[in-house]
Parts: structure tokens; C-alpha cells; sequence
């Protein structure tokens, strides 16, 4: 076989990018940097992220070409949210990736074993991130230390001029990585350029939740990113490199607006719940990890018999709670599922099954049409990791589903009983709301660092809450399952080597085998994804 032409990958995410909207600013002519990768590459308008569609799970799926899942025994990562809680710890482990206390530094832990980054599984060669933290396996990063990421951060978060400071930090992610490639000695042991970069453009999120993507300035911050793209390309040309590097550039998730904030009150007065914080509340019953329109519930059955505080040092104070206890929650026996549905807009709600494992198990599924009227569902999964094969099984007379699939031809062939594998979800639904959700829900709930109960608003109303606090009055998100929120823009291209042309849908964790394959390597571990070569139209 001939040896490939490709011997290198630069792996870019611009954080928070609707498809939709990216190529339609090409085709105005706006990226044109953009515009010529994808002219002279593969490229799709429909890539399917993870869910949910929030930046830390997405953007770890991407790297490491997995899904989550029950991480201590089937090929899968770790990370269900960037807000959760270990339950298995005492007291429990609260994450948040984007905390002042620096937790993004344990991501790279948080994987877990069953899965590889693209730097582990290419081994040899040198390897850098630039302002990428889920980077296990490079041999140089930047920011180098915490202290210099910490000031990184203040400085984005402070300084007053903001449209000053994007530019600055999307610029210092090129300049960077053009740097390594111009004297590779000064950051390896070995002088030879990097075999993989991990690259993300963090700015475009922190203006889309600010401004929101209609915004000039969004807009403006992608024309910024697509000259420093054109300046990649020009400056890896004048070293030689164009030729054998492939350009991968990528979104982890798109956005929405939302008509307004809603609060918690009337659920907090009803329930006499309270959130559990590991230092000021102790007692709390229950944590809401993180909840814009799409909300992760944790329950704890023991705390509510607790007498006083110094109970909550026995082994295990939280467990999942059963569903009968859910239903009949604390002294007041209250029914969770329906007071989490008399929530403002709250339309869907999710929740596992308790008999579930790793290889079988069931997930129930809601969508509330009135006051009166529910639609239940439920999807049933066997197998794991690559293996996995669910069925979504509709309980309702009028023949409605949960996802509105039953509106779609396609799709609807599919509610059919039987079982089916990932790639098969993702052509019956690549092109509806809730895309790929039967495959993605029962690997999310595999993890038992997820939820017991998800609720969503269909992007209405958003709550902005994590680990239990309101952060914001911000309306512009990204989480729900709706196209506009859940479909990226992907291309692969750089390197003549690369075939040119587009491919109708995929998903994001096909990347990573598509970009393995045109370095020639092997995974060495199961990966869910295809080589996207072979699915051009
Ligand atoms: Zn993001």
C-alpha cells in the first residue's frame, strides 16, 4: 500500500458555530480563508454533535472520537456535562469546568481509561495544544501552568477594551502554533514539527453568549478567525508544510436565543428542596448541576432523614434514588416528575431506569402536550460502546412520539420496534430536531456521573443554573436539542492529498478516524466513528 501523503493534523474547534449560519457567511463571501479549505477539501453542512450540546462533553467526544457511557467498563470517555457530581465519592465530587478553581486542569483525569485522545493514539511524533485542555498526550501546551491560564482568563474576563482582547487571544493561538512549527526545538526535545495540534478559538462562545450570533461582532470575531485561518495557511506554505498537513476545522456546538430567563422559586417554594452546596448546605436534598433550557437533576434519598450535619460523614451519603421514591420524595412525599414539569416551559423530561447495566437497560422518555396530556416513550439499549443498539418504542394511541419523528418519512420507518446501531439513528435523523437522541440519551445515562431526571424547555425559556446558583440573565444559549443548537459546520482539508468533496451528514465523532486514516495510523481502541473518505457524495 502506498504510504500516505499526510503527516500531520491541526484539529481546530471555533467554540459555539452554527452550521447554518457558517456556511451561509462563506457563501456571502465573508471567510473566504474558510472558503477555500472547503473548496479544496471534504466538507459537511450537517455534522451531528453530542449530546448535550454544551462545550466540554462535545469537545471531548471530538478529541477523543467517543461518547460517554459507563466509563469503568465499556470504549467510551467520562465527561457528561461541563456541571456534574460523582455520587461514588465522599462527600460527593462536584465539577465545574469553567470554576475559578481551575477544575478544567482535571479533564484529562476525568476520561477515565476506556478511551484515547488523538495524541495518545498517534504515539510517535511530537504533539501541542494550544489553548486546548483536553490534551492528554501532547508534549508542550499553552498556556504552560495554572498561573499563566489564570491570568489568561482575568484578562478575558476584565479588560475593558473586549473587542482589543479577542483579537488578541484568537491571534496568540495562531501565532503560537506557527511558531512551534518555525523552531520545533524550542518547545520538543526533538526539532521536528508537530505531528498533531489541538487548536480552540474560545472567543466566538464568550461573544455568542454575550451578543449573540446575529451580532456584528460575532460576525466580525469569525471574519478575525478566518483571516488568522488564512494566515495558518500561508504561513505552513512558506515552511513547506501545506503539502502534508491536513486542516481539520470544526464547531463543538451551535446556539440559540431564548425569549426570556425564567427563575426557580415556585419549584423551590412548592418542593422545600434545597440545593446541596459541599460547604454552605450540607442538608441540601437535591443539586441541579447545570440547567439553561436543558436541566440535570441529582436527588438524595439519605439526606432527607438526616437529624444534623456530622450524619453526612457515613461512607456514601448520596445514592440514586429509586423511581418509587421520586415519586413519593421526602416527609412531604412529593411527586418529583410533576413538579418538574409545573416548571416554567419545561416540555421533556428523561430519566433512566433502575435496573439499567452497562450492556442493557431502559430510559424513559416524556413530553408533556397540555395540562392533561402526556406522550411517553421509552428507548431500550443493549450492547456497548461501538456495539450499542437501541429502540424507541412509542406508548401513545395517536401514534405521536416523543421527538416528533413520527412527522418525518425517514424517520419514521425507524419506530418500528426493532434495534438499531449509531449510524443507522443518524440516517433516520440527521436531519431533524433531536438528531441521533435515541443513541446518544442511553450513553449519557450510561454514565453514572449524569443525572437522575433531564428536563427541557424547547429553547424558550432558559434558567442559567449551575451546581445550584443562577450565573446570569443571558438569553443567548446552546444545549437543547433543536438543529439550530445541535448541528456543526466540519471540513478536512489542506493537504491535495485530501479528496474534495461534500458529505451529506455525519457526526462529530467521526473525525477522529477520518483524520487517523490520512496519517495511515490504527486507533488501537474500538473507535464509534467512520473514516468520512469513504462517505462523500
Ligand atoms: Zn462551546
Amino acid at each position: 500500500m502506498p504510504k500516505s501523503k499526510v503527516n500531520r493534523v491541526i484539529l481546530c474547534i471555533i467554540d459555539d458555530v452554527r452550521s447554518d449560519q457558517f456556511f451561509s457567511l462563506i457563501k456571502k463571501g465573508l471567510l473566504p480563508n474558510c472558503k477555500k479549505l472547503m473548496e479544496s477539501g471534504m466538507y459537511s453542512t450537517n455534522c451531528i454533535t453530542d449530546f448535550p450540546a454544551l462545550t466540554y462533553p462535545t469537545q471531548v467526544s471530538i478529541i477523543t472520537g467517543a461518547h460517554t457511557g459507563d466509563y469503568r467498563y465499556e470504549v467510551c470517555h467520562g465527561v457528561p456535562l461541563s456541571n456534574w457530581m460523582d455520587r461514588n465519592y465522599n462527600p460527593p465530587l462536584v465539577r465545574n469546568y469553567g470554576s475559578k478553581n481551575l477544575d478544567i486542569y482535571k479533564i484529562n483525569e476525568d476520561l477515565g481509561d476506556n478511551c484515547k485522545t488523538i495524541c495518545e493514539m498517534i504515539q510517535e511524533g511530537n504533539k501541542t495544544s494550544i489553548i486546548q485542555f483536553i490534551n492528554r498526550g501532547v508534549d508542550y501546551y499553552f498556556p504552560e501552568n495554572k498561573l499563566k491560564l489564570a491570568l489568561y482568563y482575568l484578562m478575558i474576563k476584565y479588560y475593558p477594551k473586549f473587542r482589543t482582547t479577542i483579537k488578541y487571544v484568537n491571534t496568540i493561538v495562531i501565532k503560537k502554533l506557527l511558531d512551534i512549527f518555525r523552531r520545533p526545538n524550542h518547545y520538543f526535545e526533538t526539532n521536528e514539527a508537530p505531528i498533531c495540534s489541538l487548536l480552540w478559538f474560545l472567543t466566538s462562545d464568550m461573544v455568542m453568549h454575550k451578543f449573540g450570533s446575529e451580532s456584528l461582532l460575532y460576525k466580525i470575531n469569525l471574519m478575525q478567525i478566518d483571516r488568522l485561518m488564512g494566515l495558518l495557511i500561508s504561513g505552513l506554505k512558506e515552511l513547506g508544510y501545506l503539502d502534508d498537513t491536513a486542516i481539520a476545522l470544526t464547531s463543538d456546538h451551535g446556539n440559540y436565543r431564548a425569549q426570556g430567563v425564567g427563575n426557580l422559586d415556585l419549584f423551590y417554594k412548592h418542593t422545600r428542596l434545597s440545593n446541596y452546596h459541599p460547604r454552605k448546605n450540607q442538608k441540601g436534598m437535591m443539586n441541579i448541576s447545570e440547567f439553561a433550557s436543558l436541566g440535570f437533576f441529582y436527588f438524595n434519598p439519605k439526606n432527607m432523614n438526616l437529624q444534623n450535619a456530622s450524619k453526612i460523614k457515613d461512607d456514601n451519603p448520596w445514592f440514586r434514588p429509586s423511581l418509587e421514591f421520586l415519586e413519593a420524595f421526602g416527609t412531604r412525599k412529593i411527586n418529583v416528575f410533576n413538579e418538574l414539569f409545573r416548571i416554567k416551559s419545561v416540555k421533556l423530561l428523561y430519566y433512566a431506569a433502575e435496573t439499567n447495566t452497562p450492556q442493557k437497560g431502559q430510559i424513559f422518555l416524556q413530553r408533556k402536550v397540555n395540562a392533561n396530556k402526556l406522550i411517553r416513550g421509552r428507548l431500550e439499549y443493549r450492547g456497548s460502546g461501538e456495539n450499542m443498539q437501541t429502540r424507541y418504542v412509542f406508548e401513545d394511541s395517536t401514534q405521536q412520539d416523543v421527538f416528533k419523528y413520527y412527522k418525518n418519512a425517514t424517520a419514521v420507518k425507524y419506530l418500528n420496534g426493532k434495534f438499531y446501531g449509531i449510524d443507522e439513528w443518524l440516517k433516520a435523523t440527521s436531519h431533524l430536531d433531536f438528531p441521533l437522541y435515541p443513541d446518544l440519551l442511553c450513553r449519557h445515562f450510561k454514565n453514572p456521573r449524569s443525572a437522575d431526571i433531564i428536563v427541557s424547555t424547547e429553547g424558550d425559556i432558559t434558567y442559567n443554573i449551575e451546581q445550584g446558583k443562577k450565573k446570569s440573565n443571558q438569553v443567548f444559549k446552546h444545549d437543547i436539542g433543536a438543529r439550530r443548537s445541535s448541528i456543526v459546520p466540519l471540513i478536512i482539508s489542506g493537504s491535495n492529498e485530501i479528496p474534495k468533496g461534500e458529505i451529506s451528514y455525519c457526526k462529530i465523532t467521526d473525525i477522529i478516524p477520518t483524520l487517523l486514516s490520512l496519517l495511515g495510523k490504527k486507533a488501537q481502541i474500538n473507535l464509534i466513528g467512520n473514516n468520512l473518505k469513504n462517505n462523500l457524495i
